[in-house]
């Protein structure tokens, strides 16, 4: 944060996280710079609006069809999904496509809101997003750099301007907006890391750190919450899988974590429904 209670920057480098989650879901070209730059965004999100909450974004694609999804929770571990459309070899979040940001409340409800995103940018769908549901001035700049088919480098900030912020560092700041904007110069620097990027964010601005945190790819799920989800199937569904006494293999769509769940397990739901 800025001396002056101006600004607050929450920088992050989420190479390893976007290559964790995208060896798993292998998205390709743009589909994997879009998966990169929502994986970022909910990392910062999460940081910057409910660093104690899970934070869900979704990307819907032209049409609704296929999906973009970014999972963070508060431990720092984070996970994907890439849902192609039936046939397609990518997802187009041009004119049409929605961005949806869900957090988890206690007791076990979800706080959310929809919004386009313009332009194929989805740092700026975010940004929209900080304004209207959030009332909240961000400039949001996200970024992967994709060479050989895999991610070399993504990372990202969202710099919030604060209520107490001064006419002068506003004036400052809006000076400063286009270079800002230009993410793509700054994350191909050799010295690229979170510190760095908050000193040439906050050029000549006297700031204090905070706080620092660590984000991973990592995955939550667990045979508990396979049975839980097999459990929303109908009971005629679970009779004839119980039916033909079969060993389920099933594997985690975001992790690639093979389960298998043996007829009898499955007989236990049917008892309890
Ligand atoms: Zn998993």
């Amino acid at each position: 944060m800025t001396d002056d209670g101006a600004f607050r920057v929450i920088a992050a480098d989420t190479s390893e996280t976007v290559r964790g989650a995208l060896a798993v879901q292998h998205g390709q070209g743009d589909t994997a710079r879009h998966f990169a730059d929502l994986l970022t965004a909910a990392v910062l999100f999460r940081e910057t609006m409910a660093p104690q909450l899970r934070v869900q974004t979704i990307i819907k694609g032209v049409g609704g069809l296929g999906s973009l999804v970014a999972d963070a929770d508060p431990s720092g571990r984070t996970r994907g999904l890439i849902q192609l459309p039936p046939g397609a070899s990518g997802i187009d979040v041009g004119a049409g496509a929605m961005l949806r940001v869900m957090r988890s409340l206690p007791g076990g409800r979800v706080q959310q809101g929809v919004v386009r995103v313009p332009d194929r940018r989805i740092s700026d769908a975010f940004m929209v997003y900080m304004q209207r549901s959030e009332q909240s001035l961000a400039v949001v700049g996200i970024g992967s750099v994709l060479e050989a088919g895999t991610i070399r480098r993504a990372g990202g900030y969202f710099l919030q301007l604060l209520p107490g912020a001064s006419r002068q560092s506003l004036v400052a700041m809006v000076a400063r907006e286009r270079q800002l904007r230009r993410f793509d110069v700054q994350l191909t620097d050799p010295d690229f890391s979170p510190s760095w990027l908050l000193d040439v964010l906050l050029e000549g601005l006297p700031f204090t750190h905070l706080g620092h945190s660590q984000v991973r790819f990592d995955c939550w799920c667990s045979e508990v919450r396979v049975l839980s989800a097999l459990a929303t199937l109908n009971r005629t569904e679970i009779e004839q899988i119980v039916k033909a006494d079969e060993v389920l293999d099933i594997a985690c769509d975001y992790c690639g974590k093979p389960y298998r769940i043996a007829p009898s397990q499955l007989r236990g739901l049917l008892d309890e429904s």
